[in-house]
C-alpha cells in the first residue's frame, strides 16, 4: 500500500446538477492528489439508467473547469490509460461480469430469481414478525427463490427459460467486519446489519456496489473519498474485496462529513433559502422544471467558492482563512477533516467573496465591471472606471454591486435622498452649496485634499458644522446618503462635474 501511486477518483452519478457537496468531495480528492503528486480522475457512474439526467455529465465537467479543479484523467478531460471512464461503456469490457462470476464461483454470491411481488411479500412477512429492519439476508434468503435454496437443476431451468435474475452478495451471518476510515478511524459492524446487496441487476447492469469496486481495482485507485451517506454500505464493500482476494488493492476510505443547514438542523438542501446558491453553475432541472442559480452567475469568484468549500469540514489547524488553491494543495490532509457535520454559513460565504474582491487590482475589477457598464449603455474612460472600482470595492461583496451602489458615478442624480433633504436643506445650507460650487470653480488642481480644505473653510466661514453639511453635500453629488469616501469621490468626478452637480442640486431641490 505504501508504494502505491496516489490516485483519487471523483465518481458522480449523472442524476442531476452537481451541488456544492459534490464539488467539495471533488475538491478534497483533488487537493489530496495534488499534494502527493498523484492523479485525479473523473469517472461517470451511470449504471442506473432510470436516474440518468440529460446534461448532467456536461454540467459536472463544466463545473469542475470553472472551479479550477480539473481531473488529469477521465470523461471530458481527455480520457487516459483506463478509458473508457463511463461505467455504461465499461460494462462492454465484461469486467463487472467477470468479477461477479468470480464471486459466484467462490461461493460468495448467488443468483436470485425473486419477483417484485415476492420481495414485497417477504418484506410484509418480516414486518408482521416485528423485524426492525426487514432485509434480504442470511436468514430471510432461506425462504426465497435463489441458487442457495433451489437445486442446480431448477436454477438451470430458470436460466434457460430466460427468467430474470439478479446476483446478490452472500453476506455471512454474525461476523464482525472491521475497517479503517482515514477520517473516522476504526469502524466495526456486525454482518447481521448488512443485507445481501444486489451486485448485478436483472438488466445485466452492475449496481453501484459492484461497479465502483471493480473500477477502483481496475483503475488502481488508492483513496476512495465520498459522502458520509456511503458509510453504511462500506462493510459490504469490505466483504467484496475480501472475497475477491483483493484486499491489498482496496483503496483507503474517507467518508466526508455532511454539510448541515445554517442552524445545524439537518442536511443542507438544494432548496435552501439563504439566498446563497447550492450549485456551482446555474442548473436547470428539465424533469421538474426547477432552476437553481449558480455561484458563478451570482457573481462569486471560483477562488472564493473553493476557499469557502475547503473550510466546510476541514481546518488548517491555524487561524488562516484565506487560501489560494495551491496553498490548499499544500495544507490539506484528511487528518484535519472533522467527523461531525459542517455548518453552512451564508454570511461567511459572502465574506469570502468580499476578501477576494478586495484582493483584485482596480484594473482587474474594471475589466469585470465593464460588461455590466456596457449592458447599461455606459461609455466611460478606463481610468475613470478603475477609479470607481477603487472607491466602491470596500463595501461590496460582488462586482454587480458596483453598479447598484455606484451608478451615480456615471449618471448624475436627478433625485435626491428625501430624508436628508428634509433634515438638512434650509436657506443657510442652500447658500452653502452655492458657495461651495463657486469656491470650487477657483481651484486649479482639484484633488481630494483641496476639495476638503475648501469645503471646511467655507463651512467655517458660514459657521456651519460638518454634521450640518457633509451628508447634504454627498446627496447633492450622488443623490444618496451613503457611499465611499466623500472627497475622493469628488476628485474622481472632477471639478466640472462636481460644480455642475451642485448647481443642478441647487436648481432642483425645493
Ligand atoms: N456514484 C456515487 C455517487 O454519486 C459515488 C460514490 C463514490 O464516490 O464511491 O454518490
Amino acid at each position: 500500500m505504501e508504494n502505491r501511486r496516489v490516485r483519487l477518483r471523483f465518481a458522480p452519478s449523472p442524476t442531476g446538477g452537481l451541488h456544492m457537496g459534490g464539488v467539495r468531495t471533488a475538491l478534497f480528492s483533488y487537493l489530496f492528489a495534488k499534494k502527493h503528486g498523484g492523479d485525479f480522475i473523473l469517472r461517470i457512474e451511470d449504471t442506473d439508467q432510470t436516474r440518468y439526467v440529460k446534461g448532467a455529465e456536461e454540467y459536472i465537467v463544466e463545473a469542475l473547469k470553472w472551479c479550477g479543479i480539473e481531473p488529469n484523467e477521465g470523461v471530458g478531460f481527455g480520457d487516459g490509460p483506463h478509458a473508457p471512464y463511463r461505467q455504461s461503456e465499461r460494462k462492454e469490457l465484461g469486467i463487472y461480469a467477470k468479477y461477479s462470476k468470480q464471486l459466484i464461483d467462490g461461493g460468495h454470491a448467488y443468483y436470485a430469481f425473486d419477483t417484485a411481488e415476492e420481495l414485497d411479500a417477504m418484506r410484509k412477512r418480516l414486518e408482521a414478525a416485528k423485524v426492525a429492519a426487514p432485509q434480504y439476508n442470511s436468514v430471510s434468503r432461506q425462504n426465497m427463490r435463489n441458487s442457495l435454496t433451489l437445486s442446480e437443476d431448477e436454477v438451470n431451468k430458470l436460466m434457460e427459460a430466460g427468467t430474470p435474475y439478479v446476483i446478490r452478495l452472500k453476506v455471512p451471518r454474525n461476523e464482525e467486519i472491521r475497517f479503517h476510515d482515514i477520517i473516522r478511524g476504526w469502524v466495526v459492524v456486525n454482518s447481521t446489519q448488512v443485507d445481501d446487496k444486489v451486485l448485478i441487476k436483472s438488466d445485466g447492469m452492475p449496481t453501484y456496489h459492484m461497479a465502483h469496486i471493480v473500477d477502483d481495482i481496475e483503475m488502481e485507485v488508492s483513496h476512495c473519498v465520498r459522502a458520509e451517506e456511503w458509510l453504511p454500505s462500506a462493510p459490504a464493500h469490505i466483504l467484496i474485496y475480501k472475497y475477491l482476494g483483493l484486499e491489498d488493492k482496496m483503496p483507503l476510505l474517507a467518508h466526508l462529513p455532511l454539510i448541515l443547514k445554517t442552524d445545524g438542523n439537518g442536511k443542507l438542501s438544494k432548496r435552501d433559502k439563504s439566498g446563497i446558491p447550492m450549485f456551482p453553475l446555474d442548473w436547470h432541472d428539465e424533469r421538474t422544471g426547477e432552476t437553481y442559480t449558480g455561484y458563478k452567475e451570482m457573481g462569486f469568484f471560483p477562488e472564493a467558492f473553493i476557499n469557502m468549500l475547503a473550510l466546510l469540514g476541514w481546518n488548517p489547524g491555524t487561524t488562516q482563512e484565506i487560501f489560494s488553491l495551491s496553498e490548499l494543495e499544500q495544507a490539506f490532509s484528511f487528518e484535519r477533516v472533522n467527523k461531525s457535520g459542517a455548518k453552512f454559513d451564508p454570511e461567511k460565504t459572502k465574506w469570502f467573496n468580499q476578501q477576494y474582491l478586495r484582493m483584485k487590482s482596480n484594473e482587474e475589477l474594471a475589466e469585470l465591471f465593464s460588461p455590466i457598464l456596457k449592458e447599461k449603455g455606459i461609455v466611460a474612460e478606463t481610468k475613470f472606471v478603475e477609479g470607481v472600482c477603487n472607491l466602491v470595492k470596500e463595501k461590496a461583496h460582488f462586482v454587480s454591486e458596483f453598479w447598484t451602489n455606484g451608478s451615480y458615478f456615471f449618471i448624475a442624480p436627478t433625485t435626491f435622498d428625501a430624508d436628508v433633504i428634509k433634515k438638512r436643506w434650509n436657506e443657510q445650507t442652500a447658500v452653502f452649496i452655492k458657495e461651495i460650487a463657486a469656491a470650487y470653480k477657483g481651484i486649479n488642481t482639484f484633488t481630494a485634499a483641496e476639495a476638503e480644505a475648501t469645503f471646511k473653510a467655507v463651512a467655517e466661514k458660514m459657521g456651519l458644522g460638518p454634521g450640518q453639511v457633509m451628508q447634504l453635500f454627498r446627496v447633492c453629488l450622488s443623490g444618496v446618503g451613503g457611499g465611499p469616501m466623500l472627497f475622493e469621490m469628488a476628485e474622481l468626478l472632477g471639478k466640472e462635474e462636481v460644480v455642475k452637480r451642485l448647481e443642478t442640486a441647487t436648481a432642483t431641490i425645493k
